[in-house]
């Protein structure tokens, strides 16, 4: 079994609403050990891609989107869901993002500066579940004219939609785990490895 199914097995709370929480090794609390084993994980996955920025959110992806830049010697980039007053509205990208877990909408934001049209994007996030957060960050890299070269997730919870629609848009989908059900609180891995 992989080391990221295993730590969720023996550290992760499955919550209401479909949430697991993994706040002692990846959300609050942040093990940099399974972070390294995450960072090879996507560059080997995406290593053919010419990947030249990787792209997130805050705040929950960062960690294992900065890991995964300096394998892969690029810059990493977060889109911030506060507006930096010393960006104006013509120097920026943004778009609306839907949180699964807060159930808010917010603007996020990215500077004009740190994405350009000949980029090659790898987009990296702590969860996938319905696909709002990787859907807006990849409004944000077609704002800019770059390329999305994929999506890389550690923890997707399949049984929601998020993966249909990334792949219905033609976005590679690499998840280090992968979720089958939650049901009656039990986690179930859709494959067996
Ligand atoms: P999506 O946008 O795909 O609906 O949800 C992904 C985002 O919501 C991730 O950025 C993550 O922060 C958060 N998220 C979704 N599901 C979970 C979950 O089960 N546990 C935690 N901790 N965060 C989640």
């Amino acid at each position: 079994m992989s080391y990221l199914k295993e730590r969720i097995l023996k550290d992760g709370k499955v919550l209401p609403n479909n949430v697991i929480k993994v706040d002692s090794f990846m959300n609050h609390q942040i093990d940099p050990q399974i972070m390294q084993e995450i960072g090879i994980d996507f560059y080997y996955r995406f290593r053919q891609a010419g990947v030249t920025k990787v792209l997130t959110i805050e705040a929950s992806g960062i960690a294992p989107a900065i890991i995964t830049a300096a394998h892969f010697k690029v810059p990493m980039l977060f889109a911030k869901k506060t507006q930096p007053s010393t960006l104006n509205n013509q120097e920026r990208y943004e778009t609306d993002i839907h949180s699964y877990t807060k159930d808010v909408t917010s603007r996020v934001i990215i500077s004009k500066q740190y994405l350009r049209a000949d980029d090659r994007v790898l987009i990296i996030d702590d969860f996938l579940a319905n696909g709002e957060a990787a859907l807006g960050l990849i409004d944000l890299v077609e704002q800019a004219g770059a390329t999305v070269v994929g999506v890389g997730i550690c923890i997707e919870k399949s049984f929601q939609v998020g993966r249909q629609k990334l792949e219905a848009k033609g976005v590679p989908v690499h998840s280090i785990c992968r979720i089958a059900s939650l049901e009656n609180q039990q986690i179930e891995f859709l494959e067996s490895n």
